[in-house]
């Protein structure tokens, strides 16, 4: 060994050893994260935390399949968490690959598409989605998306993982594509003729006739079906949060199993409503506008605010522990968010149950006002707040999922 390829290797193992000792404090504990100062959240001024993801120019386009992403370089602020809208013609693959770095998690908005994915016990599972379904696919887990037709499929994916790139995934035929052929044939027991005939580069997008019907029998003819599921139907049920601003479906961990790094969010607003003012101590936030207006708030201490007007088609980003809110900024028409978060396991405070969970003399303290004034605060979580303000009494009911205690 030469002292330079020595010095090389010494190196390298040097580095290898300590991505592992950071992987290993990575898994024992994510909040010392919280102690590193980020030079973008750190200046006089919070950075803009919105991404005109629907106008701008797809990363990738074949056919009428194609696919735009919003990640730390469309959107630097969105660390934590990556986007991207994607279309899949009648037919339209995407072809098999998986995801080194990022689980991926998908709403689809309009038409069909069929997904198959393998996980590390070898279990497989094949399914089809319509609107308002949502998939999620652990981190590495190899997998698959076909639009079914009639029409355009249109779905939001969602990366736990601000740096992770659509277009920088794990393809079968790139990988295939540039193995040695020897090394294909001794792997699949294949012909020379037929490996000659396979791509040699990514295909990504492959175009097709759409499937007719069910899936048919995988190949191997027997399905091994993973313990829990990939599939969850998001909107076949009533929302989970019921006011008279609006109303939120909520899917984490607790009632979508398998999606243990994500929680999906859909946030209606009627004209007027607002998300009240709260943050999010365990995960960053990703804002998608399904339709309608809206104007999001940032707090970043210091004084530091900002405001958004976010359109159908916009993103929005607020990192873990910032102070926020979402308002319906139409007085006519309800407004309708995706909302993604990098945790399985939702936890938010809400500004009006902080408050009510003090003492009143405090409050008059805190706020410089008397006992008359304080009593004027509400009593009760106001969540999400008409346009006339909150009521005086508790409305509205959340149901809350099986696992935990009814608290209504
Ligand atoms: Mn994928
Ligand atoms: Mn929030």
């Amino acid at each position: 060994m030469s002292g330079f390829s020595r010095r090389g290797f010494i190196g390298s193992a040097a580095l290898g050893l300590a991505a592992e000792a950071n992987a290993e404090a990575d898994q024992a504990d994510f909040s010392f994260k919280n102690n590193v100062p980020d030079p973008l959240l750190a200046g006089h001024e919070l950075p803009t935390f919105k991404f005109e993801l629907e106008k701008s120019i797809p990363g990738k386009v074949v056919g009428g399949n194609n696919a735009r992403e919003a990640t730390v370089k469309q959107l630097p602020i969105s660390k934590g968490i990556a986007g991207v809208s994607m279309r899949l013609e009648p037919g339209g693959l995407r072809e098999l690959h998986w995801h080194a770095t990022a689980a991926e998690w998908a709403y689809v908005r309009e038409g069909r598409v069929r997904t198959t994915v393998i996980d590390p016990e070898g279990n497989f599972e094949v399914n089809d989605f319509g609107p308002g379904d949502i998939w999620y696919f652990p981190r590495g887990h190899g997998h698959a998306l076909q639009g079914l037709g009639p029409g355009t499929a249109h779905f939001i994916l969602i990366f736990d993982n601000g740096y992770f790139s659509e277009f920088g995934t794990f393809s079968i035929t790139d990988w295939i594509g540039h193995s040695p052929k020897e090394l294909v044939a001794k792997n699949l027991g294949l012909p020379a003729e037929l490996i000659e005939k396979l791509p040699r580069e990514e295909v990504y997008f492959g175009r097709g006739p759409a499937p007719t019907g069910p899936p048919g029998p995988i190949l191997h003819g027997r399905l091994k079906s993973p313990r829990l599921t990939h599939k969850y139907e998001m909107l076949k049920q009533g929302p989970h949060s019921v006011h008279a601003g609006g109303r939120e479906w909520r899917v984490g961990a607790d009632r979508f199993p398998i999606s243990q790094t994500v929680t999906g969010v859909v946030l209606e607003l009627e004209p007027g409503g607002l998300r009240e003012l709260h943050w999010h101590p365990t995960s960053d936030e990703w804002q998608y506008v399904l339709s309608g207006k809206v104007r999001v708030t940032m707090f970043g201490s210091h004084g530091r605010y900002r405001v958004e007007t976010l359109q159908a088609g916009d993103v929005g980003y607020i990192p873990q522990g910032y102070g926020h809110s979402v308002e319906n900024a139409s007085d006519s028409q309800p407004a309708r968010l995706l909302i993604g978060f990098n945790t399985g396991h939702y936890e938010a405070i809400d500004l009006s149950s902080w408050i009510a969970g003090n003492p009143r003399s405090l409050l008059e303290n805190n706020f410089r006002i008397n006992g008359a004034e304080a009593d004027q605060f509400p009593r009760d979580r106001v969540f999400i707040a008409p346009k006339a303000g909150p009521p005086r009494h508790k409305e509205g009911y959340d149901v809350f999922p099986v696992a935990e205690p009814d608290r209504r």
